[in-house]
């Protein structure tokens, strides 16, 4: 886990929280929540269990980039900006970036409710998740993602807040 989450640091100009002790616990977290959903979802949010409610909260979450560029750290202050470290910056409080709505439909989610969907594919049906997956691609690369929020960095070129809706057009045959 420690391993992924050096590399997933390197590879966007990031560094992990330089205490070693909060680390630790973080990382410990994330296996902990591994373990018992089958994702490392978020250690400092609560997770529903279920896959489709969490998925922007496994990390590294969907918030992650935008609350290092706003500031300096994600939520949980696991990924951090490198010149916040070389700076002696104290890492600040991240407000939740999450939308409440996201937060709700996972949180509303009864025991039931997730028994009847692990138990039973053919029931999970997008629309009583109220998500509405879209297609979005890159202005610079041209990567194209199908979901219900475009990603904040491209997982391809890394370039930021490039990602535009590609709105598709029915035709009627004939006219
Ligand atoms: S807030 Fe940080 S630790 Fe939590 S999921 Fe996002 S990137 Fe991972």
């Amino acid at each position: 886990m420690r391993k992924r989450a050096e590399s997933d640091a390197e590879t966007y100009g990031y560094i992990l929280n330089p205490s070693q002790k909060f680390l630790k616990a973080l990382i410990e977290g994330l296996k902990r929540n591994e373990e018992r959903y089958g994702y490392p979802s978020c250690p400092c949010r609560l997770a529903s269990g279920i896959f489709e409610h969490d998925k922007d909260i496994i990390c590294p979450c969907e918030y992650r980039d935008p609350d290092v560029e706003e500031f300096g750290a994600c939520y949980c202050a696991l990924y951090v900006r490198e010149d916040r470290e070389k700076d002696g910056i104290q890492v600040q409080q991240v407000p939740e970036r999450r939308p409440l709505n996201k937060q709700q439909r996972a949180y509303n989610i009864t025991v039931g409710d997730k028994t009847k969907t692990s138990t039973s594919t053919s029931t999970f049906s997008q629309e009583s998740l109220d998500i509405k997956l879209r297609l979005h691609y890159c202005k610079q690369c041209g990567y194209v993602v199908f979901r219900e929020d475009p990603p904040y960095t491209c997982p391809i070129c890394k370039a930021k807040k490039m990602f535009a809706e590609i709105k598709t057009v029915t035709t009627l045959h004939g006219l």
